[in-house]
């Protein structure tokens, strides 16, 4: 697969309006944009970092995904999103061509209108990853 750059850092965190004002007000960042996203049951905030984009992401209930993050112990980077050339569907189709672990079988439709997939970090050196494509561009 081709990957043209890092999309997004995903960082897991239990309260949006506890983080921004560091992001804010010490490292000058600016949150353009929130939006829950249901069906993986999480609250996302999108600030700029010149081409990169952090996704801040709280949980909405105790099933996400993103509590049970936390509840472990994890903190801070959650996963790495990987803009992909050829697309997601084809990217995922090399990945389980090589054995890779999918999470997603099939691209569906991720934050800020991007097509997305994840990879299991038991196959990922430990690192959730995810794909994306802006079906946009
Ligand atoms: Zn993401």
């Amino acid at each position: 697969m081709k990957i043209s750059k890092i999309e997004h850092l995903g960082i897991a965190v239990q309260s949006i309006d506890a983080v921004l004002p560091y992001f804010e007000n010490v490292l000058g960042l600016k949150c353009y944009k929130t939006e829950v996203v249901e069906d993986q049951k999480v609250k996302t905030a999108f600030l700029k970092v010149g081409e990169v984009k952090l996704e801040l992401l709280e949980p909405t209930c105790a099933e996400s995904t993103v509590q049970k993050f936390l509840d472990n112990g994890g903190r801070g980077i959650h996963h790495v999103a990987f803009c992909v050339e050829d697309g997601v569907a084809e990217a995922l189709a090399e990945c389980d061509g090589q054995g890779i672990r999918l999470i997603d079988k099939a691209p569906r439709k991720g934050a800020d209108g991007l097509q997305i997939a994840f990879l299991h970090p038991k196959s990922t050196v430990g690192i959730l990853t995810e794909l994306c494509e802006d079906p946009n561009k």
